[in-house]
């Protein structure tokens, strides 16, 4: 499980590799996202992130530059891009603020390493999308503490904790 890996860390860059970065740890949680916002944002079927505190994303290259853009939830998101290319890296949403960051799975050079922890808003999933036994699987969210390891639990509390 992704998350288990904790001490591992994970590269990133963009497109043309004006920015890169570096995921000083595994994750918190991975998300498969199958809403439809993330399906129109992508392109794609669905989108996969994975979650981490902010302060431990390392920028290595050039600065990427926040755009705002509307999100499911009403309140926005605030999405990483590089300043050349425009490849978005990362989101920051309304619910959790700039403390994580929703870091796009295949952006990473090893983007196989972070499977998906669990298949959100599979309420909308394309019909042709199978999803693996064995992976929790949600119609819409989920309850973080039923579903994160107790470790990702710990991170996200400590991180509350601290002053702003
Ligand atoms: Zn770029
Ligand atoms: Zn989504």
């Amino acid at each position: 499980m992704s998350a288990g890996t904790a001490e591992r860390s994970h590269e990133g860059a963009c497109t043309c590799r004006a920015v890169r970065f570096r995921m000083r740890s595994g994750p918190l949680f991975v998300h498969c996202c199958h809403c439809r916002w993330c399906q129109r944002e992508t392109g794609s079927a669905f989108a996969l992130n994975a979650m981490i505190e902010t302060s431990r994303v390392e920028l290595l290259g050039a600065a990427s530059e926040m755009v705002t853009m509307p999100s499911n939830s009403g309140r926005g998101q605030k999405v990483a891009r590089c300043p050349r290319c425009r490849i978005a890296l990362w989101s920051h949403y309304a619910g959790a603020g700039d403390a994580i960051a929703f870091v796009r799975v295949g952006t990473l050079l090893e983007p196989d390493r972070l499977p998906p922890d669990i298949h959100i808003f599979t309420s909308s999933k394309q019909p042709w999308v199978l999803l693996p036994p064995g992976t929790p699987a949600v119609a819409e969210y989920y309850d973080r503490d039923a579903h994160w390891p107790a470790a990702s639990l710990e991170r996200r509390r400590a991180l509350l904790a601290r002053p702003a």
